[in-house]
């Protein structure tokens, strides 16, 4: 079976096609047999090899995979993830998609003691199986155009610290993510397509911007506009 693999060293990048003689392989098996068998300064990366680490995550055709889960096809092109710099072939710093975990404020601000139900971790349970495999942050458009852009799996972090009892100061939260965050969202549903966990960011989106509304937000884009749709600056 062939397939392609954009390579990058010093920023410079080469489509190289690769032969492997493996039977229906997962996109890993592949890359870990041309590191052994043909090229060992191929680069890319791995952990668990079963879908929860989500190390692994890569570009298929433009679309995120899962090295590790995804089944190759014969004249697959493959790439490392947008929206991070790449160090080496596969291999991207995600230290900015992290950092926006950080920006989001998506952990406990303010802890308080509570009795924790199973129902209460249910309406959190969705949202914290996030293994930050990064695909939904490589496809959101937003990001190609407004970098500051907090971006998906935050601010469905951000949804599930909302939802959280133990949260004592959730108009932080919400004050946080007025500016490059929920109302930047196109609603365009693809880091939702992507999830290989089954999250639902946007989703999330839309459950923030109704929590905001209770704090007094509303949607800037319409805020110029009067009842009868009128833009008063006009
Ligand atoms: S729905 Fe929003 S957050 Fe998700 S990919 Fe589209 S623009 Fe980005
Ligand atoms: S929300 Fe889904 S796609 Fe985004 S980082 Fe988490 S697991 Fe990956």
């Amino acid at each position: 079976m062939k397939f392609k693999i954009k390579r990058v060293f010093d920023k410079k990048e080469e489509i190289v096609e690769y032969e492997v003689p493996l039977k229906e392989p997962t996109l890993l098996e592949a890359l870990e047999y041309v590191k052994i068998h043909i090229d060992r300064t191929l680069s890319f990366l791995s952990g668990c090899r079963s879908e929860v680490c989500g190390s692994c995550a890569v570009l298929v055709n433009s679309r995120e995979q899962l090295s590790c889960a995804y089944k190759l096809k014969e004249g697959d092109l493959v790439e490392a993830i947008r929206h991070g710099e790449v160090i080496r072939d596969l291999i991207v710093d995600i230290q900015k998609p992290l950092l926006s975990i950080k920006r989001a404020h998506a952990f406990l601000e303010d802890f308080k003691e509570s009795k924790i139900t199973k129902e209460d971790e249910k309406k959190i349970e969705r949202q914290s199986d996030c293994i930050l495999c990064s695909s939904c942050f490589s496809v959101c458009p937003v990001l190609e155009v407004n970098e500051n852009f907090l971006g998906p799996f935050s601010l469905t972090r951000v949804y599930r610290y909302v939802n959280d009892k133990r949260e004592n100061d959730i108009k932080t939260k919400i004050d946080i993510i007025q500016k490059n965050g929920i109302w930047d969202c196109t609603l365009c549903g693809e880091c939702t397509a992507v999830c290989p966990q089954g999250i639902d960011p946007k989703n999330d989106i839309l459950m923030l911007r109704v929590k905001s509304g209770e704090f007094g937000y509303q949607d800037p884009n319409f805020s110029s506009f009067d009842n009868f749709g009128f833009n008063p600056n006009f």
